[in-house]
């Protein structure tokens, strides 16, 4: 005839329920670690890999000159770059078709935020430093298309002494520009 099953201990009738509340007990009087976020909020480690910012020179001019190294680069194919050339003449309106300070720049530039894992290695690959990232970690959202970032999203916003392009380099020719030798202006 097969055993039958044995009860609970006594040990485990009385004592272990009280064991569980000793520890009850104890954490009350510890420090309390939870963090009142997102009304409390704390400052990230500088280097904190957050939201992109596509960068501009001085003058305003965006730096991507639109090469798709940064998606190419991509683990998680979560960027979209669609190049197109500056033109220096001036259109029917008298404006220049001119947005960065290289041949090309990133007509269309779009960061996925549902694909991205915020590796860097896009910001790695990129020869201008056009791309780099913020702090910035809200990136929650309730709707899938307001997670893909749009370029107008994500480039810098202008400072003063900066001009909205297009518009023709102000700061010299494109050497000067990589190299950093501006004239009259303060990188
Ligand atoms: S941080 Fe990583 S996953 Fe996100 S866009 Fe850059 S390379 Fe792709
Ligand atoms: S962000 Fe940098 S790597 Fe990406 S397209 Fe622009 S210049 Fe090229």
């Amino acid at each position: 005839m097969a055993d039958q099953p044995k009860g609970p201990s006594l040990k485990e009738q009385f004592w272990d329920p009280v064991a569980g509340f000793g520890v009850t007990f104890r954490t009350m009087f510890r420090k309390v670690v939870t963090e009142q976020y997102p009304k409390e909020k704390f400052p990230t480690a500088p280097r904190f890999h957050g939201r992109h910012q596509l960068n501009r020179w001085p003058d305003g001019l965006e730096k991507c000159v639109g090469c798709e190294l940064c998606a190419w680069a991509c683990p998680a194919d979560a960027i979209y770059v669609e190049g197109a050339e500056n033109i220096d003449q001036p259109d029917s309106d008298g404006i220049s078709q001119r947005y960065s300070a290289g041949e090309r720049y990133g007509r269309v530039y779009q960061i996925n935020y549902l694909r991205c894992i915020l590796c860097g290695l896009c910001i790695e690959a990129c020869p201008t430093r056009a791309l780099t990232m913020t702090n910035e970690y809200e990136l929650a959202d309730d709707s899938r298309a307001s997670l893909i970032y749009e370029k107008s999203d994500l480039l810098a916003p202008l400072l003063p002494g900066m001009e909205q392009p297009p518009h023709p380099m102000l700061l010299g020719n494109d050497d000067d520009y990589y190299r950093g030798d501006f004239k009259g202006a303060e990188q």
